[in-house]
C-alpha cells in the first residue's frame, strides 16, 4: 500500500498525477490519494471578499488562520472543487475512486485548537476562534473497507475534532498519520518542486537522499510550508512507514518517478 499526497499549489499538474496513479491502480498496487487545495481556495476566499489570513508561531510555522467563514470556503474548495475533480479524472481513466473529507466517518481525528499564538511585528498574539488542530487518530477501518471493496480512496482535509467539530489540518501530517496507520510501505509527497531544496530557490541544490533517522535536522533547510513536509516526513518514518519521497507533480509521471527514486528519498 502507498500513499501519495499531492499538493494543492499552483503549477501542480492533476492530470498526470491521476494518469500515473490509474496506471498504477491497474497494475494492481493499492494506493490512497490525499490532496490539498491552498492556491485554489486563497483564489477563491479573495473572490468571495474573506481573503485569507495566514499566522506565522513564535517557532515559525505559517498556517491558515481558519474562522467559521474561512472553513465554509475552505470545504467549498477542498471537499468540492478539488476533491471532484480528481475523483472525476479518476473516474475517466476507469478507477472506481470514492472522494471524503476527513470529517466523512472520522477518517482524521484530533484536537481542536481553538487559539493560535501569531508574532505579529515581533510581538506575540493570541487569535481566537481558529478551527484547527492535528490528526491523532485515523479511522483505518473505513478505508480498509473501500480498499477492499475494490475502491480507491480519494482524502481531503478537514478532520473531525472530538467534539464533531470541523477542523482545519495540514495535509502532509494527515497523510503521514494514515500511512503510519495503514502501515504503508510508502508515503510520497507531491508539490511543485522537484524535492527539499538545500538552497530554496534553486532547484540544482536538490537533496537526493535524506537518512530516516536524521530528518529533523534537515528542517533547517525548509521555509514556511516546506517544513510541514519534513515534519511529516520524520513522523511517517518514525511511525514505520518505509521509505517517503519528496516529488515533482508539475508534470510527467509524478508518482512513478518517485517510486524511481527521482526527489528527495528519506529511508
Ligand atoms: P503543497 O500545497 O503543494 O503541498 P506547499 O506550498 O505547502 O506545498 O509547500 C511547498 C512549497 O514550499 C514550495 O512551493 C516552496 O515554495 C516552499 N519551500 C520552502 N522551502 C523549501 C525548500 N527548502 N525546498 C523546497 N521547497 C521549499
Amino acid at each position: 500500500m502507498i500513499v501519495v499526497k499531492v499538493g494543492g499549489s499552483a503549477g501542480i499538474d492533476y492530470d498526470a498525477v491521476c494518469a500515473d496513479l490509474a496506471q498504477l491502480w491497474h497494475s494492481g498496487q493499492k494506493c490512497i490519494l490525499v490532496h490539498g487545495g491552498s492556491g485554489e481556495t486563497n483564489r477563491v476566499a479573495e473572490l468571495l471578499g474573506h481573503p485569507p489570513r495566514f499566522v506565522t508561531s513564535p517557532s515559525g510555522y505559517t498556517s491558515r488562520f481558519t474562522d467559521r467563514q474561512t472553513l465554509e470556503i475552505f470545504e467549498m474548495v477542498y471537499c468540492g472543487k478539488m476533491n471532484k475533480g480528481i475523483v472525476e479524472r479518476l473516474q475517466r481513466l476507469g478507477v472506481n475512486a470514492v472522494g471524503l473529507s476527513g470529517l466523512d466517518g472520522r477518517i482524521f481525528e484530533g484536537k481542536h485548537k481553538d487559539s493560535v499564538r501569531s508574532v505579529e511585528n515581533g510581538k506575540i498574539k493570541v487569535l481566537r476562534g481558529d478551527h484547527t488542530g492535528t490528526v491523532e487518530r485515523v479511522n483505518t477501518h473505513l478505508i480498509a473497507l473501500l480498499l477492499d471493496a475494490g475502491y480507491l480512496p480519494v482524502l481531503t482535509p478537514p478532520a473531525a475534532s472530538y467534539e464533531g467539530v470541523a477542523i482545519n489540518v495540514d495535509g502532509d501530517r494527515a497523510a503521514a498519520a494514515l500511512a503510519v496507520a495503514m502501515k504503508a510501505e510508502a508515503m510520497l509527497l507531491l508539490s511543485n518542486v522537484p524535492g527539499l531544496l538545500r538552497d530554496f530557490p534553486d532547484e540544482a541544490s536538490l537533496i537526493r537522499t535524506i537518512p530516516a533517522a536524521d530528518v529533523e535536522s534537515y528542517l533547517e533547510f525548509a521555509q514556511d510550508r516546506m517544513k510541514k513536509k519534513v515534519l511529516g516526513a520524520a513522523e511517517a518514518v518514525a511511525g514505520g512507514v518505509g521509505r517517503v519521497v519528496f516529488g515533482d507533480a508539475r508534470a510527467g509521471q509524478p508518482i512513478s518517478a518517485a517510486l524511481a527514486g527521482a526527489g528527495t528519498v528519506v529511508q
